[in-house]
Protein backbone atom coordinates (compact mmCIF):
# COMPACT_ATOMS: atom_id res chain seq x y z
CA UNK A 1 0.00 0.00 0.00
CA UNK A 2 1.28 3.44 -0.66
CA UNK A 3 2.41 5.69 2.12
CA UNK A 4 -0.01 8.62 3.06
CA UNK A 5 0.73 11.38 1.93
CA UNK A 6 0.29 14.92 4.01
CA UNK A 7 -2.04 16.76 1.90
CA UNK A 8 -1.05 20.94 1.99
CA UNK A 9 -4.04 23.25 0.98
CA UNK A 10 -3.68 27.23 0.61
CA UNK A 11 -4.71 28.95 3.67
CA UNK A 12 -7.18 31.94 2.11
CA UNK A 13 -9.57 34.00 4.31
CA UNK A 14 -8.88 31.65 7.24
CA UNK A 15 -9.87 28.68 5.71
CA UNK A 16 -8.21 25.79 3.93
CA UNK A 17 -8.68 25.69 0.02
CA UNK A 18 -7.85 23.23 -2.14
CA UNK A 19 -6.18 23.89 -5.51
CA UNK A 20 -6.33 22.49 -9.13
CA UNK A 21 -2.99 21.15 -8.83
CA UNK A 22 -0.25 19.97 -6.02
CA UNK A 23 3.77 19.48 -6.10
CA UNK A 24 4.99 16.38 -4.47
CA UNK A 25 7.25 17.65 -1.57
CA UNK A 26 10.56 15.14 -0.95
CA UNK A 27 11.99 13.96 2.37
CA UNK A 28 15.71 14.92 2.34
CA UNK A 29 16.70 11.85 4.35
CA UNK A 30 15.00 9.44 2.25
CA UNK A 31 14.43 11.38 -1.13
CA UNK A 32 10.98 9.42 -0.57
CA UNK A 33 7.71 11.60 -1.60
CA UNK A 34 6.57 12.43 1.70
CA UNK A 35 3.73 15.34 1.09
CA UNK A 36 1.85 17.37 -1.71
CA UNK A 37 1.47 20.98 -1.56
CA UNK A 38 -0.87 23.48 -3.59
CA UNK A 39 0.52 24.35 -6.92
CA UNK A 40 -0.68 27.77 -7.14
CA UNK A 41 -2.69 29.46 -9.75
CA UNK A 42 -2.23 33.39 -10.69
CA UNK A 43 -6.23 32.92 -9.70
CA UNK A 44 -5.54 31.63 -6.58
CA UNK A 45 -2.67 34.26 -5.57
CA UNK A 46 -5.82 36.94 -6.75
CA UNK A 47 -8.18 35.68 -4.25
CA UNK A 48 -5.73 35.43 -1.30
CA UNK A 49 -5.24 38.80 -2.11
CA UNK A 50 -8.49 39.93 -2.22
CA UNK A 51 -9.27 38.27 1.05
CA UNK A 52 -5.95 40.32 2.80
CA UNK A 53 -7.41 43.63 0.95
CA UNK A 54 -11.10 42.96 2.82
CA UNK A 55 -9.53 42.05 6.06
CA UNK A 56 -7.17 45.31 6.06
CA UNK A 57 -9.13 48.01 7.48
CA UNK A 58 -10.58 46.28 10.32
CA UNK A 59 -7.30 44.82 11.41
CA UNK A 60 -5.68 48.37 10.84
CA UNK A 61 -8.03 49.92 13.25
CA UNK A 62 -7.64 47.57 15.51
CA UNK A 63 -5.68 48.73 18.23
CA UNK A 64 -2.28 47.64 18.49
CA UNK A 65 -2.49 46.50 22.05
CA UNK A 66 -5.32 43.98 20.85
CA UNK A 67 -2.97 42.92 17.45
CA UNK A 68 -0.16 42.20 20.44
CA UNK A 69 -2.11 40.08 22.71
CA UNK A 70 -3.14 38.04 19.20
CA UNK A 71 0.60 37.30 18.28
CA UNK A 72 1.83 36.60 21.89
CA UNK A 73 -1.61 33.86 21.56
CA UNK A 74 -0.05 32.52 18.44
CA UNK A 75 3.47 32.09 19.89
CA UNK A 76 1.57 30.58 23.39
CA UNK A 77 -0.07 27.85 20.97
CA UNK A 78 3.42 27.20 18.95
CA UNK A 79 5.14 27.01 22.20
CA UNK A 80 2.07 24.36 23.10
CA UNK A 81 2.83 22.14 19.96
CA UNK A 82 6.84 22.53 19.58
CA UNK A 83 7.21 19.07 19.35
CA UNK A 84 4.97 18.75 15.89
CA UNK A 85 6.31 22.13 15.03
CA UNK A 86 9.90 20.37 15.15
CA UNK A 87 9.27 16.86 13.60
CA UNK A 88 7.33 18.59 10.42
CA UNK A 89 10.31 21.20 9.89
CA UNK A 90 13.34 18.12 10.28
CA UNK A 91 11.32 16.30 8.16
CA UNK A 92 10.17 18.34 5.51
CA UNK A 93 13.62 20.54 5.54
CA UNK A 94 16.35 17.58 6.66
CA UNK A 95 17.67 19.53 9.32
CA UNK A 96 18.49 17.43 12.79
CA UNK A 97 15.66 17.57 15.13
CA UNK A 98 17.95 18.59 17.68
CA UNK A 99 18.56 21.84 15.64
CA UNK A 100 14.51 22.41 14.79
CA UNK A 101 14.22 22.37 18.27
CA UNK A 102 17.18 24.41 19.91
CA UNK A 103 16.99 27.15 16.93
CA UNK A 104 14.22 26.97 14.66
CA UNK A 105 11.12 26.56 16.19
CA UNK A 106 12.30 28.61 19.98
CA UNK A 107 12.86 31.64 17.08
CA UNK A 108 9.68 31.01 15.69
CA UNK A 109 7.89 31.59 19.19
CA UNK A 110 11.16 34.48 19.95
CA UNK A 111 9.23 36.13 16.68
CA UNK A 112 6.33 36.18 17.87
CA UNK A 113 6.56 37.55 21.15
CA UNK A 114 9.41 39.89 20.30
CA UNK A 115 7.51 41.69 17.47
CA UNK A 116 4.09 41.79 20.13
CA UNK A 117 5.85 43.39 22.62
CA UNK A 118 8.12 45.67 20.38
CA UNK A 119 5.19 47.33 18.30
CA UNK A 120 3.25 48.33 21.57
CA UNK A 121 6.28 50.84 22.07
CA UNK A 122 7.49 51.72 18.73
CA UNK A 123 3.93 52.17 17.14
CA UNK A 124 2.64 54.67 19.45
CA UNK A 125 6.24 56.90 19.71
CA UNK A 126 6.55 60.32 16.82
CA UNK A 127 8.43 63.07 16.18
CA UNK A 128 7.13 66.12 17.40
CA UNK A 129 8.55 69.33 16.29
CA UNK A 130 6.26 73.02 17.51
CA UNK A 131 7.20 76.53 17.04
CA UNK A 132 4.93 79.34 17.53
CA UNK A 133 2.86 79.08 14.22
CA UNK A 134 2.17 75.32 13.66
CA UNK A 135 3.00 71.34 15.04
CA UNK A 136 4.58 69.03 12.80
CA UNK A 137 4.36 65.25 14.00
CA UNK A 138 4.07 62.23 12.49
CA UNK A 139 2.31 59.04 12.85
CA UNK A 140 3.02 55.24 11.65
CA UNK A 141 0.87 53.96 9.50
CA UNK A 142 -0.15 50.35 7.86
CA UNK A 143 0.55 50.09 4.17
CA UNK A 144 -1.89 47.38 2.95
CA UNK A 145 -1.40 43.74 1.26
CA UNK A 146 2.55 42.86 1.79
CA UNK A 147 3.53 40.09 0.05
CA UNK A 148 6.47 38.04 2.07
CA UNK A 149 8.80 35.30 0.39
CA UNK A 150 11.04 32.86 2.19
CA UNK A 151 13.19 30.14 1.46
CA UNK A 152 13.63 26.37 2.36
CA UNK A 153 16.94 26.82 4.65
CA UNK A 154 14.79 28.08 7.60
CA UNK A 155 11.48 28.30 6.62
CA UNK A 156 9.11 28.62 9.41
CA UNK A 157 11.97 31.10 11.15
CA UNK A 158 12.33 33.42 8.42
CA UNK A 159 8.72 33.21 7.50
CA UNK A 160 7.71 34.40 10.73
CA UNK A 161 10.17 36.92 11.20
CA UNK A 162 8.20 38.56 8.34
CA UNK A 163 4.83 37.66 9.35
CA UNK A 164 5.11 38.54 12.79
CA UNK A 165 6.10 42.74 11.93
CA UNK A 166 3.80 42.79 9.30
CA UNK A 167 0.38 42.11 10.63
CA UNK A 168 1.55 43.78 14.34
CA UNK A 169 2.04 47.12 12.25
CA UNK A 170 -1.52 46.27 10.98
CA UNK A 171 -0.73 45.28 7.75
CA UNK A 172 -2.64 41.76 6.26
CA UNK A 173 -0.36 39.44 4.56
CA UNK A 174 -0.06 36.86 1.33
CA UNK A 175 3.24 34.67 2.29
CA UNK A 176 4.79 32.18 0.30
CA UNK A 177 6.61 29.83 1.34
CA UNK A 178 9.37 27.61 -0.57
CA UNK A 179 7.71 25.25 -2.86
CA UNK A 180 10.56 22.54 -1.29
CA UNK A 181 9.52 23.27 2.76
CA UNK A 182 6.05 24.39 2.65
CA UNK A 183 4.29 21.99 5.18
CA UNK A 184 4.78 23.24 8.60
CA UNK A 185 2.58 26.21 7.40
CA UNK A 186 -0.22 23.93 7.75
CA UNK A 187 0.22 23.43 11.18
CA UNK A 188 0.85 27.32 11.60
CA UNK A 189 -2.02 28.26 9.77
CA UNK A 190 -4.02 26.08 12.42
CA UNK A 191 -2.78 27.66 15.25
CA UNK A 192 -3.47 31.60 13.57
CA UNK A 193 -7.17 29.76 13.44
CA UNK A 194 -7.04 28.83 17.03
CA UNK A 195 -5.42 31.90 18.28
CA UNK A 196 -8.49 33.99 16.84
CA UNK A 197 -6.93 35.96 14.20
CA UNK A 198 -9.57 37.40 11.80
CA UNK A 199 -9.91 35.71 8.87
CA UNK A 200 -7.79 37.31 5.88
CA UNK A 201 -5.50 38.84 8.00
CA UNK A 202 -2.55 36.12 7.09
CA UNK A 203 -3.09 34.35 3.78
CA UNK A 204 -0.36 31.39 2.77
CA UNK A 205 -0.37 30.53 -0.60
CA UNK A 206 2.00 28.10 -1.83
CA UNK A 207 3.55 26.89 -5.31
CA UNK A 208 6.07 27.25 -7.23
CA UNK A 209 8.34 30.68 -7.46
CA UNK A 210 8.06 31.32 -11.00
CA UNK A 211 4.29 30.91 -11.10
CA UNK A 212 2.97 31.58 -8.25
CA UNK A 213 5.82 33.73 -6.42
CA UNK A 214 5.63 35.59 -9.85
CA UNK A 215 1.96 36.13 -9.78
CA UNK A 216 2.45 37.95 -6.00
CA UNK A 217 5.43 39.74 -6.62
CA UNK A 218 3.96 41.54 -9.74
CA UNK A 219 0.36 41.89 -8.44
CA UNK A 220 -0.47 45.87 -8.82
CA UNK A 221 -2.34 46.03 -5.26
CA UNK A 222 0.46 44.18 -3.49
CA UNK A 223 2.46 47.47 -2.84
CA UNK A 224 5.19 45.73 -0.45
CA UNK A 225 7.40 42.40 -1.31
CA UNK A 226 9.93 41.19 1.56
CA UNK A 227 11.85 38.68 -0.20
CA UNK A 228 14.28 36.60 1.45
CA UNK A 229 16.35 34.05 -0.64
CA UNK A 230 18.96 33.81 -3.68
CA UNK A 231 20.20 36.98 -5.57
CA UNK A 232 19.30 35.86 -8.93
CA UNK A 233 16.00 35.49 -7.92
CA UNK A 234 15.76 38.70 -6.37
CA UNK A 235 17.28 40.73 -9.51
CA UNK A 236 14.59 39.26 -12.16
CA UNK A 237 11.63 39.88 -9.17
CA UNK A 238 12.97 43.38 -8.69
CA UNK A 239 13.38 44.35 -12.69
CA UNK A 240 9.94 42.10 -13.25
CA UNK A 241 8.33 44.88 -10.91
CA UNK A 242 10.27 48.07 -11.83
CA UNK A 243 7.36 49.51 -13.18
CA UNK A 244 5.32 48.95 -10.16
CA UNK A 245 7.28 51.03 -7.71
CA UNK A 246 6.89 48.81 -4.97
CA UNK A 247 8.74 49.07 -1.38
CA UNK A 248 11.38 45.80 -1.60
CA UNK A 249 12.89 44.23 1.58
CA UNK A 250 15.68 41.67 -0.09
CA UNK A 251 17.60 39.08 2.25
CA UNK A 252 19.89 37.44 0.02
CA UNK A 253 22.94 35.19 -0.84
CA UNK A 254 26.14 35.49 1.16
CA UNK A 255 30.55 33.73 1.08
CA UNK A 256 30.96 34.92 4.48
CA UNK A 257 34.41 35.18 5.60
CA UNK A 258 36.00 34.62 8.84
CA UNK A 259 39.66 35.99 9.24
CA UNK A 260 41.51 34.57 12.16
CA UNK A 261 44.20 36.27 13.52
CA UNK A 262 47.49 34.42 15.57
CA UNK A 263 46.18 36.21 18.82
CA UNK A 264 42.41 34.64 18.99
CA UNK A 265 41.47 32.10 21.07
CA UNK A 266 42.42 29.05 19.05
CA UNK A 267 40.03 26.27 20.58
CA UNK A 268 36.59 28.74 20.89
CA UNK A 269 37.87 29.81 17.27
CA UNK A 270 38.21 26.05 15.89
CA UNK A 271 34.85 25.06 17.62
CA UNK A 272 32.60 28.22 16.50
CA UNK A 273 34.16 28.35 12.77
CA UNK A 274 33.22 24.59 12.54
CA UNK A 275 29.63 25.77 13.75
CA UNK A 276 29.43 28.46 11.09
CA UNK A 277 30.65 26.33 8.47
CA UNK A 278 28.97 23.11 8.84
CA UNK A 279 25.39 23.94 10.87
CA UNK A 280 21.86 22.86 9.17
CA UNK A 281 24.47 21.49 6.36
CA UNK A 282 25.89 24.81 5.69
CA UNK A 283 22.20 26.05 4.89
CA UNK A 284 22.33 29.12 6.31
CA UNK A 285 22.66 32.43 4.25
CA UNK A 286 25.21 33.56 7.13
CA UNK A 287 27.56 30.11 6.99
CA UNK A 288 31.16 30.88 6.82
CA UNK A 289 32.96 29.80 3.73
CA UNK A 290 35.91 31.15 3.20
CA UNK A 291 38.03 31.31 6.79
CA UNK A 292 41.22 32.99 6.23
CA UNK A 293 44.16 32.51 8.68
CA UNK A 294 46.98 34.53 9.77
CA UNK A 295 50.27 32.63 8.23
CA UNK A 296 52.23 32.11 11.70
CA UNK A 297 48.86 29.78 12.59
CA UNK A 298 48.24 28.09 8.71
CA UNK A 299 49.18 24.86 9.68
CA UNK A 300 48.11 24.15 13.30
CA UNK A 301 44.46 25.85 12.31
CA UNK A 302 43.78 23.57 9.60
CA UNK A 303 45.45 19.94 11.37
CA UNK A 304 42.56 21.14 14.10
CA UNK A 305 39.66 22.25 11.90
CA UNK A 306 39.90 18.98 9.45
CA UNK A 307 40.30 16.86 12.60
CA UNK A 308 37.11 18.42 14.25
CA UNK A 309 35.44 18.42 10.98
CA UNK A 310 36.18 14.57 10.59
CA UNK A 311 34.75 13.93 13.85
CA UNK A 312 31.12 15.26 13.16
CA UNK A 313 28.32 12.65 12.19
CA UNK A 314 26.70 12.87 8.90
CA UNK A 315 23.13 10.90 9.20
CA UNK A 316 19.32 10.33 9.84
CA UNK A 317 17.92 13.68 11.65
CA UNK A 318 15.87 12.20 13.98
CA UNK A 319 19.50 10.75 15.39
CA UNK A 320 20.51 12.68 18.66
CA UNK A 321 24.31 12.37 17.28
CA UNK A 322 23.41 13.70 14.07
CA UNK A 323 25.38 16.89 13.41
CA UNK A 324 24.73 16.93 9.69
CA UNK A 325 21.38 15.59 8.35
CA UNK A 326 20.24 15.85 4.52
CA UNK A 327 20.92 18.92 1.98
CA UNK A 328 17.26 19.89 0.45
CA UNK A 329 17.59 18.15 -2.41
CA UNK A 330 19.07 15.97 -5.14
CA UNK A 331 19.64 18.75 -7.16
CA UNK A 332 21.06 20.91 -4.47
CA UNK A 333 23.11 17.62 -3.66
CA UNK A 334 24.87 17.63 -7.12
CA UNK A 335 25.05 21.73 -7.49
CA UNK A 336 27.24 21.02 -4.06
CA UNK A 337 29.28 18.03 -4.91
CA UNK A 338 29.84 19.93 -8.24
CA UNK A 339 31.93 22.70 -6.72
CA UNK A 340 33.88 20.45 -5.05
CA UNK A 341 34.77 18.13 -7.94
CA UNK A 342 35.65 21.67 -9.57
CA UNK A 343 37.45 22.42 -6.52
CA UNK A 344 39.81 19.10 -7.21
CA UNK A 345 39.90 19.20 -10.95
CA UNK A 346 41.31 22.97 -10.49
CA UNK A 347 44.38 21.41 -8.12
CA UNK A 348 42.74 21.68 -4.59
CA UNK A 349 43.18 19.79 -2.06
CA UNK A 350 40.16 18.46 -0.44
CA UNK A 351 41.23 17.96 3.33
CA UNK A 352 38.00 15.81 4.05
CA UNK A 353 34.78 15.32 3.17
CA UNK A 354 32.27 14.64 0.06
CA UNK A 355 31.78 11.00 -0.38
CA UNK A 356 29.27 9.55 1.68
CA UNK A 357 29.18 5.84 0.59
CA UNK A 358 30.36 4.54 3.73
CA UNK A 359 28.46 6.48 5.86
CA UNK A 360 27.25 4.33 8.36
CA UNK A 361 22.78 5.43 7.50
CA UNK A 362 20.17 3.46 8.47
CA UNK A 363 18.39 1.63 5.80
CA UNK A 364 15.65 4.47 5.27
CA UNK A 365 18.20 6.83 4.74
CA UNK A 366 20.18 5.49 2.04
CA UNK A 367 18.59 7.39 -0.94
CA UNK A 368 19.01 10.74 0.91
CA UNK A 369 21.01 13.81 0.27
CA UNK A 370 23.87 13.83 2.38
CA UNK A 371 27.28 15.87 2.23
CA UNK A 372 30.37 15.11 4.31
CA UNK A 373 31.38 18.70 6.09
CA UNK A 374 34.27 19.19 3.36
CA UNK A 375 37.33 21.49 4.01
CA UNK A 376 39.07 22.88 0.61
CA UNK A 377 42.91 23.99 0.61
CA UNK A 378 45.38 25.25 -2.06
CA UNK A 379 42.81 27.09 -3.66
CA UNK A 380 43.09 30.49 -5.57
CA UNK A 381 40.45 33.39 -4.30
CA UNK A 382 39.31 33.60 -7.73
CA UNK A 383 38.25 30.06 -7.93
CA UNK A 384 33.97 29.11 -8.13
CA UNK A 385 34.64 27.85 -4.97
CA UNK A 386 36.33 30.78 -3.42
CA UNK A 387 33.97 33.00 -5.31
CA UNK A 388 29.82 31.45 -5.37
CA UNK A 389 27.72 30.92 -2.72
CA UNK A 390 27.87 27.14 -2.28
CA UNK A 391 25.39 26.72 0.21
CA UNK A 392 26.30 23.76 1.67
CA UNK A 393 28.74 22.01 4.46
CA UNK A 394 31.77 23.09 2.63
CA UNK A 395 34.49 25.63 3.56
CA UNK A 396 37.84 27.29 2.32
CA UNK A 397 40.87 27.73 4.39
CA UNK A 398 43.81 29.89 2.91
CA UNK A 399 46.44 31.50 4.54
CA UNK A 400 47.11 35.79 4.69
CA UNK A 401 49.94 37.61 5.82
CA UNK A 402 48.61 41.41 7.36
CA UNK A 403 45.51 43.41 7.65
CA UNK A 404 45.35 45.69 4.63
CA UNK A 405 45.86 42.33 2.43
CA UNK A 406 42.77 40.08 4.57
CA UNK A 407 40.79 42.93 3.89
CA UNK A 408 41.40 43.66 0.13
CA UNK A 409 40.39 39.54 -0.22
CA UNK A 410 37.35 39.30 2.04
CA UNK A 411 35.82 42.24 -0.09
CA UNK A 412 36.61 40.63 -2.96
CA UNK A 413 33.18 38.50 -3.75
CA UNK A 414 30.65 40.19 -4.87
CA UNK A 415 28.72 39.30 -1.85
CA UNK A 416 28.11 41.78 1.34
CA UNK A 417 26.30 39.66 4.44
CA UNK A 418 28.68 39.01 7.14
CA UNK A 419 32.09 38.29 8.46
CA UNK A 420 33.73 37.21 11.74
CA UNK A 421 36.90 38.48 13.06
CA UNK A 422 38.71 36.63 15.58
CA UNK A 423 41.13 38.24 17.38
CA UNK A 424 41.95 39.95 21.06
CA UNK A 425 43.22 42.74 19.61
CA UNK A 426 40.42 45.62 20.30
CA UNK A 427 42.05 48.26 18.29
CA UNK A 428 42.07 45.96 15.40
CA UNK A 429 38.74 45.27 15.60
CA UNK A 430 38.00 48.93 15.43
CA UNK A 431 40.08 49.32 12.83
CA UNK A 432 39.17 46.76 10.67
CA UNK A 433 35.11 46.15 11.41
CA UNK A 434 34.66 49.58 8.83
CA UNK A 435 36.50 48.34 6.14
CA UNK A 436 34.71 45.09 5.67
CA UNK A 437 32.20 45.37 3.16
CA UNK A 438 29.68 43.68 5.03
CA UNK A 439 25.85 43.87 7.41
CA UNK A 440 27.22 42.18 10.24
CA UNK A 441 30.70 41.89 11.72
CA UNK A 442 31.05 38.99 14.44
CA UNK A 443 33.71 39.80 17.27
CA UNK A 444 35.02 35.91 18.30
CA UNK A 445 31.32 34.86 17.80
CA UNK A 446 29.31 34.28 15.26
CA UNK A 447 25.02 33.96 14.81
CA UNK A 448 24.97 35.95 18.21
CA UNK A 449 21.57 37.56 16.91
CA UNK A 450 20.19 40.41 19.23
CA UNK A 451 16.69 41.42 17.14
CA UNK A 452 17.04 45.20 18.47
CA UNK A 453 20.34 45.37 15.51
CA UNK A 454 19.43 46.07 11.87
CA UNK A 455 20.09 42.79 9.94
CA UNK A 456 20.81 42.51 6.13
CA UNK A 457 23.36 42.70 3.49
CA UNK A 458 24.97 45.12 1.29
CA UNK A 459 26.28 45.10 -2.62
CA UNK A 460 24.51 41.57 -3.43
CA UNK A 461 23.72 40.20 -0.45
CA UNK A 462 20.40 42.45 -0.33
CA UNK A 463 18.97 46.35 0.53
CA UNK A 464 16.83 47.38 3.86
CA UNK A 465 17.36 45.86 6.83
CA UNK A 466 14.90 43.56 9.09
CA UNK A 467 15.14 43.60 13.26
CA UNK A 468 13.74 45.89 15.92
CA UNK A 469 12.14 49.30 14.50
CA UNK A 470 14.01 48.31 10.91
CA UNK A 471 11.44 45.80 10.54
CA UNK A 472 8.82 48.08 11.73
CA UNK A 473 9.67 51.25 9.56
CA UNK A 474 9.71 48.46 6.36
CA UNK A 475 5.90 47.60 7.40
CA UNK A 476 4.68 50.93 7.50
CA UNK A 477 4.85 54.61 6.10
CA UNK A 478 5.52 57.31 8.68
CA UNK A 479 3.42 60.23 8.00
CA UNK A 480 4.29 64.14 8.94
CA UNK A 481 1.00 66.01 9.86
CA UNK A 482 1.63 69.92 10.08
CA UNK A 483 -1.03 71.74 11.94
CA UNK A 484 -0.48 75.44 11.66
CA UNK A 485 -2.39 78.04 14.60
P1 LIG B 1 15.22 31.11 -4.21
O1 LIG B 1 15.58 32.49 -4.60
O2 LIG B 1 15.30 30.04 -5.21
O3 LIG B 1 13.73 31.05 -3.64
C1 LIG B 1 13.30 31.86 -2.57
C2 LIG B 1 11.80 32.02 -2.65
O4 LIG B 1 11.50 32.77 -3.81
C3 LIG B 1 11.03 30.71 -2.77
O5 LIG B 1 9.82 30.81 -2.06
C4 LIG B 1 10.76 30.63 -4.26
O6 LIG B 1 9.63 29.87 -4.58
C5 LIG B 1 10.53 32.10 -4.58
N1 LIG B 1 10.74 32.47 -5.98
C6 LIG B 1 11.53 31.88 -6.91
N2 LIG B 1 11.39 32.51 -8.10
C7 LIG B 1 10.51 33.51 -7.91
C8 LIG B 1 9.96 34.50 -8.77
N3 LIG B 1 10.27 34.60 -10.06
N4 LIG B 1 9.08 35.39 -8.23
C9 LIG B 1 8.75 35.32 -6.93
N5 LIG B 1 9.21 34.39 -6.09
C10 LIG B 1 10.10 33.49 -6.57
O7 LIG B 1 16.12 30.79 -2.94
P2 LIG B 1 16.21 29.42 -2.15
O8 LIG B 1 17.00 28.46 -2.98
O9 LIG B 1 14.87 29.03 -1.67
O10 LIG B 1 17.05 29.85 -0.86
C11 LIG B 1 18.43 29.88 -0.82
C12 LIG B 1 18.95 31.29 -0.95
O11 LIG B 1 18.37 32.13 0.05
C13 LIG B 1 20.44 31.37 -0.72
O12 LIG B 1 21.02 32.23 -1.67
C14 LIG B 1 20.56 31.97 0.66
O13 LIG B 1 21.77 32.66 0.91
C15 LIG B 1 19.40 32.90 0.66
N6 LIG B 1 19.03 33.25 2.04
C16 LIG B 1 19.27 34.53 2.46
C17 LIG B 1 18.96 34.88 3.78
C18 LIG B 1 19.22 36.27 4.30
O14 LIG B 1 18.61 36.60 5.31
N7 LIG B 1 20.05 37.06 3.66
C19 LIG B 1 18.41 33.92 4.62
C20 LIG B 1 18.18 32.63 4.14
C21 LIG B 1 18.49 32.30 2.84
Amino acid sequence: MPPVLETVHNFIDGEFQPSDEYIDSYEPSTGKVWARIANSSEEDINRAVEAAEQAFPQWSSTPVDQRSKILMKIADLIEERLDEFVEIESKDQGKPVWLAKMVDIPRVIHNFRYFATYALHDLNSSSLKQDTSSTNYTVKCPIGVTGLISPWNLPLYLLSFKIAPAIVCGNTVVAKPSEMTSVSVKLLAKVFQDAGLPKGVVNIVLGYGKTAGQALVVHPRVPVISFTGGTATAEHIRRSAAHLCKKFSLELGGKNPAIVFEDCNFDKCIDVCIRSSFINQGEVCLCTSRIFVQRGIYEKFVQAFVEKAKSKRVGDPVDSSTFCGALISLEHRNKVTGYIEGARQGGATIQCGHGVLDLDLPARCKDGYFVRPTVITDIADDAPAMKEEIFGPVTCIVPFDDEAEVIQRANSVKYGLCASLWTENVSRVHRMSPKLDVGTVWVNCWLVRDLDMPFGGIKESGTGREGGKYSTEFFTEEKTICIQY
